[in-house]
């Protein structure tokens, strides 16, 4: 591990147990005081990994990147940590374990910032999805109760209907109409094409757009 890197983690271990030992003396509930204890005694239990030289757990990892968040999202540099904090991040990525839905997401969200990417490249991507997801199930919701997406709000979505048609020669001679699938928040998914459809939107869209750099944060 890199001396700066080090010193980093140090940095946001310590600053973070800072805050939370502050908030102890405040009006926090016991459940809350007991969770921010645990919390400090593990930051100093991976500290003394640190000086140890001792291996760092992926459980360890989430931790340092959980602190490290604050300074990372200081886009401003308000706090003065946010070039190091960037760094840590990506140090981060090379060293934490990828699961296949975050893989998944990764690629979605790169290949998203390229309006010129082919359409086959997202098949094969969607084949990929299938071979992860073998059930064809994916075990978490895209939409609450009233279609909002949850990741940001919107209502508008794309969705791929499949009907099955009947040909004899070129001729059409029956129709079945086909069941929604692929169902698409707009916004998260195809941006460009959002604006068309953001008067849908409870207050046109403008919150969105408004929370854009967040839209990758943790809620
Ligand atoms: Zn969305």
């Amino acid at each position: 591990m890199n001396a700066a890197i080090k010193k980093h983690i140090q940095f946001v271990l310590e600053d973070d147990s800072e805050v939370m030992s502050a908030a102890l003396t405040g009006d926090l509930d016991d459940e809350n005081k007991r969770m921010n204890r645990a919390l400090i005694k593990r930051h100093e239990a991976i500290l003394a990994k640190l000086d140890n030289g001792k291996t760092l757990s992926q459980e360890d990892l989430q931790l340092i990147r959980d602190a490290n968040e604050i300074h990372l999202n200081d886009g401003a540099n308000l706090n003065g940590h946010h070039r190091q904090a960037v760094k840590l991040d990506r140090w981060l990525d090379h060293m934490m374990e990828l699961d296949k839905d975050k893989a998944m997401q990764i690629l979605e969200q790169w290949l998203d910032r390229d309006a010129r990417t082919p359409a086959r490249v997202y098949r094969a991507l969607h084949t990929l999805w299938e071979e992860a997801t073998p059930n064809d199930v994916v075990d978490e919701d895209a939409f609450d109760d009233e279609g909002r997406c949850f990741k940001c709000g919107s209502r508008v979505s794309f969705a791929d209907v499949a009907d099955t048609v009947v040909f004899v020669g070129d001729e059409i001679v029956k129709r079945y109409d086909g069941d929604i699938t692929n169902r698409n928040c707009v916004w998260c998914n195809h941006p460009k094409q959002y604006s068309e459809f953001a008067h849908h939107d409870d207050d046109g869209g403008s919150s969105m757009r408004a929370n854009r750099h967040q839209s990758g944060a943790r809620r």
